[in-house]
């Protein structure tokens, strides 16, 4: 459900791909990051405004 916006060297910055949606704009987005050999997600605290049919987030 989330597409890259941009990348960076450690992390990278996601967007719902309904953001690219003229018509819902979706602001939902979150980073992820691979510093060392883990892995985490931070997830924004804007939530999707559409229905999320589907997605595992
Ligand atoms: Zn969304």
């Amino acid at each position: 459900m989330y597409t890259v916006e941009r990348r960076y060297l450690k992390t990278t910055n996601w967007v719902c791909t309904k953001y690219s949606n003229t018509r819902l704009r979706c602001p939902a987005r979150c980073v992820t990051s691979c510093a060392g050999s883990s892995n985490s997600i931070k997830l924004s605290r804007r939530h999707h405004n559409h229905q999320a049919k589907g997605s595992k987030l």
